[in-house]
């Protein structure tokens, strides 16, 4: 049976990282049948706080990542401060064994240690000093109150540490490499390795993956596993996501926390879609994915190996498909969504707005929902003023007093026809009646068209000029006519 974990740390609200990995573990939990469990890392006291907590589960919750155990279903012992007890019992053990020892070396001993391999050119290691202490003696130290950390005992004669990694394939780390690394600072207070490990092995966790950026801890948690003679998961890491310029995802140059992502009108089902995409290759053309399509293809070995970058355009196209989807499938189910980005923004006119969503003239505008309102406003709010040269500028340019001529006469023809506003019916009669005056006029229809389409929107690129007419109404079009006019 296969099981999976998500351990975030509450040091940060919930990262875009933290989500794609969720989100792998997921696929490749469903995928096989297994279970995912969530797990909440929170040994690090000072920068553990409960408010980064609740953001990273109601946000994997939210996003249908949080697994299928674990601490966001209230259950106990899956937070790590809850488990205390455990680690204790274990290091205890482990000392018992001698396969982990007390260490008393001061800061400043071990400062000076440092500063020599630097001078050698040497990585930094722990040179063994404590390690002939005698068990009995170092008991006594402490109970007589000695500050200790505890070290591992790493084995002399271990040689490579090898495992073949589901998606990076054999990899190879010489012990040599490792010196006696620090598992406790004291018998209450297990540090990541020590804790990750008992954690997987409670746990029964059988493959474990993650980010690139722990390869380096999977060599020293193996020796762990190996000190208490425990059975090894499967290890996978996922590429680390990138910036643009190739350099490791960071707060400067991308947002990275999913909320603001949220926040900025992008939809959790495009997000996923994305996520999904950033480290993972289909092996085929297709680029939208239901979470079903995305279990069912699924696996590690299409996981690529090489840094995947944060590609903004990409996530904006996936999010504007969605967004389509979501307006042709249900556009009051997509409105809802909606409400809260229209907040002041522009007048709530529910049906008018839903009718604007569903136009065909608008199909593809929306990227985000937060720009949503801004792509609308051209229509509710009051015309924000324009240069007459915009107006000029058509392909076919015509003089002013042609111009002027042009918008009397489209005023002319407006003031004939009726229409309900919103009534997109009316669209195709509108288009025709301009035709008309363009023909009447022995003008091109960029001479005629683009001087109407700007004066209703104000903006060089705009939906065309009958939808526009279709949902202004037949009074703002001709008080935005006469607006025109005047600048002439
Ligand atoms: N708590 C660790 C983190 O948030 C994850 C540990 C792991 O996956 O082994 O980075």
């Amino acid at each position: 049976m296969i099981r999976v974990r998500i351990p975030p740390s509450p040091t940060g609200l919930l990262h875009i990282g933290t989500v794609r990995t969720a989100l792998y573990n997921h696929l490749f939990a469903k995928h096989n049948g297994g279970t995912m469990v969530f797990r909440m890392e929170d040994t690090d006291k000072e920068r553990s706080t409960k408010e980064f907590e609740d953001d990273i589960i109601n946000g994997l919750v939210a996003l249908g990542l949080a697994g299928d155990e674990g601490v966001h279903l209230g259950t106990k012992g899956y937070r790590q401060s809850e488990r205390t007890g455990i680690y204790q019992k274990y290091l205890q053990k482990l000392l018992d064994e001698d396969k982990a020892y007390y260490c008393f070396c001061t800061k400043e001993r071990l400062e000076e240690m440092r500063q020599k391999c630097e001078k050698e050119k040497r990585a930094p290691r722990y040179d063994g000093c404590c390690s002939e202490i005698s068990p009995g003696n170092a008991k006594k130290r402490i109970t007589n109150g000695e500050k200790g950390v505890i070290r591992l005992r790493v084995p002399k004669d271990r040689g490579d540490i090898k495992w073949n990694d589901l998606v990076r394939g054999e990899t190879v780390i010489n012990s040599k490499e490792l010196d006696d690394f620090v598992i406790a600072r004291t018998i209450d207070d297990p540090l990541y390795h020590l804790t990750v490990v008992a954690d997987d092995h409670d746990m029964e966790i059988t493959h474990v993956i993650r980010g690139e950026d722990h390869i380096s801890n999977t060599p020293k948690q193996i020796l762990i596993f190996e000190a208490f003679g425990w059975e090894l998961p499967e290890f996978a890491h996922l590429p680390l996501i990138l910036n643009e310029d190739k350099s490791k995802l960071s707060k400067r140059k991308n947002k990275v926390s999913v909320d603001d992502y949220l926040k900025e009108g992008y939809l959790p089902e495009a997000l996923i879609n994305f996520l999904a995409l950033l480290g993972w290759n289909p092996g085929t053309e297709q680029e939208i994915f239901s979470m079903e399509e995305l279990i069912g293809q699924f696996s590690l070995d299409r996981v690529h190996k090489g840094g995947a970058v944060f590609d903004i355009k990409k996530l904006d196209w996936i999010n504007g498909e969605y967004i389509k989807k979501e307006i042709a499938d249900d556009v009051d189910v997509f409105y809802k969504k909606l409400v809260p980005c229209l907040k002041n923004k522009i007048p709530d006119n529910p049906e008018l707005i839903k009718k604007i969503l569903k136009d065909p003239d608008f199909e593809g505008r929306f990227k985000k929902l937060s720009e949503i309102p801004d792509e609308l406003s051209v229509l509710f709010n009051k015309l924000p003023d324009y240069p007459l040269d915009l107006i000029m500028r058509g392909k076919f340019q015509i003089t002013k007093d042609m111009l002027k001529k042009v918008l009397e006469k489209a005023k002319e023809v407006v003031s004939e026809l009726e229409w309900e506003k919103g009534d997109s019916g009316k669209s195709a009669e509108l288009a025709e009646k301009m035709m008309e005056l363009v023909s009447g006029l022995r003008l091109k229809n960029g001479q005629v068209l683009w001087p109407v389409r700007v004066a209703l929107s104000g903006q060089e690129h705009s939906p065309n000029f009958s939808t526009l007419m279709v949902y202004l109404g037949k009074e703002e079009v001709l008080k935005r006519l006469d607006f025109a006019l005047q600048k002439l």
